[in-house]
């Protein structure tokens, strides 16, 4: 059974290339971040992460950073600059 469940889990991953799921979940701790690398990306479809345990996160110069995936947070960790000058700049 837990085949379906991965199966299912790649099958919507492909359709929406984002992670985050619908942001209007009843669960939760209803606190959101910013994916600094999906403002980066203008990729507003996954902008806002709903912040949980299991949310992939990185901590750089002091400031904690979400992300809406392993991805993304592996992006930043290549290159925090690149993503947080981007930022500052709006
Ligand atoms: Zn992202």
């Amino acid at each position: 059974m837990k085949w379906l469940f991965t199966f299912a889990a790649a099958l919507v991953l492909t359709m929406s290339g984002c992670e985050t799921t619908s942001a209007n979940l009843p669960k939760g701790s209803g606190q959101t971040a910013p994916c600094e690398v999906c403002r980066y990306h203008h990729d507003l479809a996954c902008l806002n992460v709903d912040v949980d345990a299991s949310t992939p996160r990185t901590v750089y110069e002091g400031t904690t950073y979400y992300f809406c995936s392993d991805s993304c947070k592996a992006s930043f960790i290549k290159q925090p600059t690149k993503y947080l000058t981007a930022a500052k700049r709006q």
